[in-house]
């Protein structure tokens, strides 16, 4: 799909599973009504609670990759064991309205993004330490002793790509890394017609 709209008003946030993006996320979008968080595409089964449409569009591999195939997704990666993808059309129909647009992905993810889109912003959220993200992950219950140590092999790697990014920010004190999100993010809204 050609991607023609601005994507000055783009915001990729990436970093590691369990290092915070979702949380940061959430109290920027509070404050923010606004922006609107891209809802992805994954492989993966549904947490307790979770929502098809709301949290991931939650699809079969064999949906997920005929969505491949035709070209519906703005980059999309392999995580953990699944396939994890950001759907175009829908961004592209915000970008186009004036809307500033956020999206929550994986590392590879953003490199796509980056390839295809120079102008999108992008900030990479790191832990303090692995062991800090190993905490975090188990405290939040919700994946199995395999799924953790995947997370924490990848979480490697994309550590050390951390310096391919716009900014680099810590999330060590919760607050302080919103703060620095919100830095980031200000001025994209102010250039945003909506
Ligand atoms: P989780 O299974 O914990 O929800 O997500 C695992 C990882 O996949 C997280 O780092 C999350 O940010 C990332 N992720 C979620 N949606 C997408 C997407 O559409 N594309 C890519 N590349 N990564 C995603």
């Amino acid at each position: 799909m050609k991607f023609a709209e601005p994507s000055s008003r783009l915001l990729v946030l990436t970093g590691p599973s369990g290092v915070g993006k979702g949380t940061v996320l959430r109290a920027l979008l509070a404050r923010y009504p606004q922006v609107w968080l891209s809802v992805s595409a994954t492989t993966r089964a549904p947490r307790p609670g979770e929502r098809h449409g709301e949290n991931y569009f939650f699809l079969d591999r064999q949906a997920f990759m005929d969505q491949v195939a035709g070209g519906a997704f703005l980059e999309w990666a392999e995580f953990a064991g699944h396939a994890y993808g950001t759907p175009a059309g829908p961004i592209q129909s915000r970008l186009r309205a004036g809307q500033a647009v956020v999206m929550e992905i994986e590392v590879e993810g953003a490199r796509q993004v980056r390839r295809r889109l120079p102008n999108a912003v992008q900030v990479f959220l790191r832990p303090p330490s692995l062991a800090t993200l190993e905490e975090r992950i188990r405290a939040r219950g919700s994946d199995s002793e395999d799924s953790i140590a995947r997370r924490i092999a990848r979480a490697r790697e994309e550590l050390a790509r951390a310096k391919e990014f716009d900014h680099v920010i810590l999330n060590g004190d919760l607050n302080q890394a919103i703060s620095e999100v919100e830095a980031v993010l200000q001025p994209m809204l102010k250039t945003a017609s909506s």
